[in-house]
C-alpha cells in the first residue's frame, strides 16, 4: 500500500504564509511519486493551496466540515463548498476539536457520513486521552472507530483513512507513542475494519490507518516501520518545509522497501 503522508498545519499561517509555504514545499514534494501527500491548511487559505498545488501530486483539504448540505450556521463551510475549492480529504474529530468544541462521537459520525456523500476522503481521528495500556487504548480507539463509522455502509469502508492519535502524543511538550503501542492499536483498526468491511466479498483496497502525535524528522522512518502503520499525519514539525521532505522522504524508503518485498527475485522464481 501507498503510503499517505500529510499534514494539518492548523491555525497557523495567513493566506500569504501559505502561499510562501506551498511554494517552498512543492519543489521538496515533488519527487515523492511513492506516497500519497496532502495538506490541510485553514479554510481561508485553501483558495492559495488550489491556486499553487494544482496538477502537484500534493492533494489539499479542510480540517473540519459541517455535516449540513446548507443554511443557517453561523461561521461554518459546508461540505460543496469544500468540493467546490478542489478538496479531496477532509479531517474529522480531531481531539482539539473535540476538547475545544464538545465534538461528539455523533456528530462526527455525521460528518464522515457528510464526507462521503460529497465525494472526498474522511480523515477520522481517534485516540486514547492519557497514556495507557496497549488493551485499554485499543478498547477505547475502537469503540471511537465503530461509532464515528456508525453511518458508513461496509463497502465504502475502503474509502476512509482512520488517523490514530493517542491525545497525550499530541503538541508541545509531548513525545511520539512508543511504535510498538502504536503498531498493537494500528493492528487492531485494522483487524476491525477487516471483518466490519468485508460485506461479504470482502474488501477490495483496505482502508489505511496513519499514525499522528509529535512525528518529526527522527522518528518517521521508526513510526512507518512499526506494523500497519500505512502513513503519517503530522502537525508543528511540517510546518518546516524542511523537515516535512526528511518525513517524506521516510514515506518514500517505506514505499520503496514494500516493493522490493512484492517483486519476486529471478532466483526465487527459478528456484
Ligand atoms: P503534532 O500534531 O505533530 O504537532 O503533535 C499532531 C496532530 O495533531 O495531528
Amino acid at each position: 500500500m501507498r503510503p499517505l503522508i500529510g499534514t494539518s498545519t492548523k491555525m497557523n499561517l495567513t493566506s500569504s504564509e501559505a502561499g510562501s509555504y506551498f511554494d517552498a514545499l512543492l519543489p521538496r514534494l515533488v519527487g515523492a511519486t511513492g506516497c500519497d501527500l496532502f495538506v490541510l491548511p485553514p479554510f481561508t487559505s485553501i483558495w492559495v493551496a488550489r491556486e499553487r498545488l494544482s496538477g502537484s501530486p500534493i492533494a489539499w483539504g479542510g480540517q473540519d466540515v459541517h455535516p449540513a448540505e446548507s443554511g443557517a450556521h453561523t461561521g461554518d463551510v459546508s461540505a460543496a463548498m469544500l468540493v467546490d475549492l478542489g478538496c479531496t480529504y477532509v479531517e474529522v474529530g480531531h481531539s482539539e476539536r473535540r476538547r475545544g468544541y464538545g465534538e461528539t462521537d455523533g456528530l462526527v459520525a455525521a460528518k464522515v457520513a457528510q464526507i462521503l456523500q460529497h465525494g472526498m476522503t474522511p480523515i477520522l481521528c481517534v485516540g486514547e486521552p492519557r497514556k495507557e495500556a496497549p488493551e485499554a487504548a485499543i478498547d477505547y480507539v475502537l469503540g471511537q472507530v465503530a461509532r464515528g463509522l456508525a453511518h458508513v455502509r461496509p463497502s465504502d469502508l475502503a474509502r476512509v483513512v482512520i488517523a490514530y492519535e493517542p491525545v497525550w502524543a499530541i503538541g508541545l511538550g509531548s513525545v511520539t507513542a512508543p511504535p510498538d503501542h502504536v503498531a498493537a492499536v494500528h493492528r487492531a483498526v485494522r483487524r476491525w475494519l477487516n471483518r466490519t468491511g468485508t460485506d461479504g466479498g470482502g474488501i477490495v483496497t483496505a482502508p489505511r490507518v496513519i499514525y499522528g502525535g509529535s512525528v518529526d524528522g527522527t522518528t518517521a522512518d521508526e513510526l512507518l516501520g512499526a506494523d500497519a502503520v500505512d502513513g503519517l499525519f503530522v502537525g508543528r514539525a511540517a510546518l518546516d518545509p524542511v523537515q516535512f521532505e526528511v518525513i517524506v522522504g521516510a514515506g518514500q524508503r517505506r514505499a520503496a522497501g514494500s516493493r522490493l518485498k512484492e517483486a519476486p527475485t529471478s532466483t526465487s522464481a527459478h528456484g
